[in-house]
């Protein structure tokens, strides 16, 4: 039997990101809606990705039975001294949308040329097992932010993130192309061997 993986996350953008990418491993991934905790949810109080990623695996591991997982992501732009960093998804407000959050960056950014709208990426995992162990890994992508949206896919800052190398933001770019270099995805690619060194070919703990 597939041991089952929990993700403790209500964001469907993410959800799709994080199955695809561990689609193929000897696991069966559920988002927390799919098994019964839709109204789930903890206050992002810490101020660090680690502390928030590791309250909403915690405290989802209290309810359900499994291997809990939970991401904290932030988008540190290197000039605004790390901002919104660890606040990005209500920089603009408690209840701001993407695209108020959006338009405060580039209003903070307004006269800053190019070459110094260096940002990166960071996602945290944390994985609480079945037995209570903690296992954490993290990921980046580097990039600059650029002076207007562009791109129609992913979600959050997607369509303002140039990504280093492509010369497009993420929003321009496919599922599977984000898919394979994202800062969530080189977590989840850490994590995937950390997995691997615990469970073994039966599918038990080492
Ligand atoms: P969370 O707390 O991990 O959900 O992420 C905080 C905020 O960062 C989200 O509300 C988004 O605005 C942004 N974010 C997280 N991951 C991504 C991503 O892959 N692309 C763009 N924005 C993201």
């Amino acid at each position: 039997m597939k041991r089952r993986i929990i993700l403790s996350s209500g964001n469907e953008h993410k959800v799709k990101e994080i199955k695809r990418i561990l689609k193929g491993q000897p696991f069966e991934i559920l988002s927390k809606d799919e098994v019964g905790y839709k109204d789930f949810d903890v206050e992002e109080d810490g101020d660090t990705l680690e502390k928030n990623a590791f309250k909403k695996a915690y405290e989802l591991s209290k309810l359900v039975k499994g291997i809990i997982i939970a991401d904290d992501t932030g988008l540190f732009v290197d000039i605004l001294n790390g901002e919104p960093g660890v606040y990005s998804a209500r920089y603009a407000g408690e209840n701001a949308t993407y695209e108020d959050n959006n338009k405060l960056l580039l209003n903070k950014l307004k006269d800053v040329p190019l070459e110094k709208r260096n940002a990166i990426f960071k996602t945290v995992i944390v994985v609480i097992l079945e037995n209570g162990e903690k296992i954490e890994v993290c990921g980046e992508c580097r990039g600059k932010i650029g002076f207007s949206l562009k791109g129609q896919n992913g979600f959050g800052y997607d369509p303002l993130f140039i990504v280093d190398g492509l010369d497009k933001t993420f929003a321009e770019l496919s599922e599977n192309e984000k898919n394979s270099i994202s800062h969530r995805a080189n977590a989840l690619k850490n994590l995937k061997g950390k997995l691997e060194e615990i469970v073994d070919e039966n599918n038990c703990y080492k």
